[in-house]
């Protein structure tokens, strides 16, 4: 396990803002992980959990403690009567895990395509693009238990799925290594969501998870900016749910904004609101912005400090609040999470 001192969170988060941690510790194997937490806990630090840092905003402090940095690499497969289960270290790059897929021509990973993070973050917030969740495929997770050090296979059914939610935002104390899904060689395009719908009617080909991967990938790329170009953690707020009863009103002064009911009440999209609704696209105050071609995502400009990325969404937030009466929640993390000792 390589230890390095003092290392920028900036440089760790694809925000790109935060201060110093002070031990970045590179865990490429379970018994790494166990090692840091013994490290930790040897000098009395609190720890936490880092994958490819796409979903965090690191504090302008930075973090008096260990980051455990999740490198686990490997993917295997393994024939299954149900399938195939394609296995994955925790920190193999997700798009790098839904490409491999693909390329075996297995189905159930494809709208997938595209999304930042690590395979070992993909289940924590269950992520989810054009119909998809991480949680319809997941077959179980490697979870190393930092109070005993031992590794627990949680399966689907217990990872206490739901939307951009999971067990995993809850219990810190588990770290995942390794993740498993159960994929099939017979799948169906699942192609009703608009912009899918859309690529395919203009031509676009979509007869193979590759070829579904590429489509998502390249209507991705229009909407969301490059991480290796701007600091951004990809859509900063949940789309919110409200009651059919809001969305009623919602609809009586915007005619044309979309509900997509669930169980919960009529999810709407808060890029329509920031933007038809607020005016929103493209705003910016300082360093921070909206992304003009999808208001969802936060920008954060070179010199742009979490303080000013964390007051920027708050006010962005209070104005949903105000002016339309709803309230929403942010996707992006804090971190550190929680000081875990
Ligand atoms: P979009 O396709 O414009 O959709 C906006 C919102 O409308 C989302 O909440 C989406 O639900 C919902 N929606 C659209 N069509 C729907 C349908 N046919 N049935 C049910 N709900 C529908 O969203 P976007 O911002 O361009 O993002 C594209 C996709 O990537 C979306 O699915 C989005 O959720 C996903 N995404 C995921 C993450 C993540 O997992 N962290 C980050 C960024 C974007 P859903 O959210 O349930 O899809």
């Amino acid at each position: 396990m390589i230890v390095r001192k003092n290392v920028s969170l900036s440089s760790l988060t694809t925000l790109r803002v935060g201060g110093p941690a002070r031990f970045l510790a590179e865990c490429v194997t379970t018994d790494d992980v166990r090692e840091a937490l013994t490290f930790a806990r040897e000098r009395e630090l609190p720890w936490n959990v880092l994958g490819e840092g796409s979903n965090v905003l690191a504090l302008d402090e930075g973090f008096e403690g260990v980051v455990l940095a999740i490198r686990i690499p490997g993917i295997t497969v393994q024939e299954r009567d149900a399938g195939v289960l394609l296995s994955a270290g925790a920190g193999v790059s997700w798009d790098a895990l839904v490409k491999d897929a693909a390329l075996r021509g297995l189905w159930g990973l494809e709208n997938l395509a595209g999304i930042p993070g690590t395979a070992g973050a993909a289940p924590v917030q269950n992520i989810g693009a054009y119909g998809t969740e991480v949680k319809d495929t997941l077959y179980e997770v490697h979870a190393i238990d930092a109070d005993t050090g031992e590794v627990k296979v949680v399966r689907n059914e217990s990872c206490g799925f739901g939307y951009r939610e999971s067990r995993f935002k809850k219990e810190r104390n588990l770290i995942i290594a390794g993740v498993s899904f159960l994929l099939r060689k017979d799948g169906e395009p699942q192609l009703e969501y608009k912009d899918l719908a859309a690529a395919v009617a203009e031509g676009a080909e979509h007869g193979t998870p590759e070829a579904i991967g590429n489509m998502v990938r390249t209507i991705r790329a229009r909407k969301f900016p490059d991480l290796k170009l701007v600091g951004t953690a990809g859509s900063f707020f949940k789309n919110p749910t409200i009651s059919p009863d809001s969305y009623g009103a919602l609809q009586e002064r915007y005619a044309d904004i979309p509900g997509y009911p669930n169980e919960q009440g009529v999810k709407i999209p808060l890029a329509f609101v920031l933007d038809r609704a607020l005016g929103l696209r493209g705003y910016a105050e300082g360093n921070v912005s909206l992304f003009a071609q999808q208001p969802l995502v936060l920008v954060a400009e070179e010199g742009a400090t979490a303080g000013e990325v964390d007051a920027f969404a708050d006010r962005i937030a209070a104005r949903v609040q105000d002016e339309i009466g709803i309230n929403i929640e942010r996707e992006v993390q804090m971190f550190p999470i929680r000081n875990i000792s």
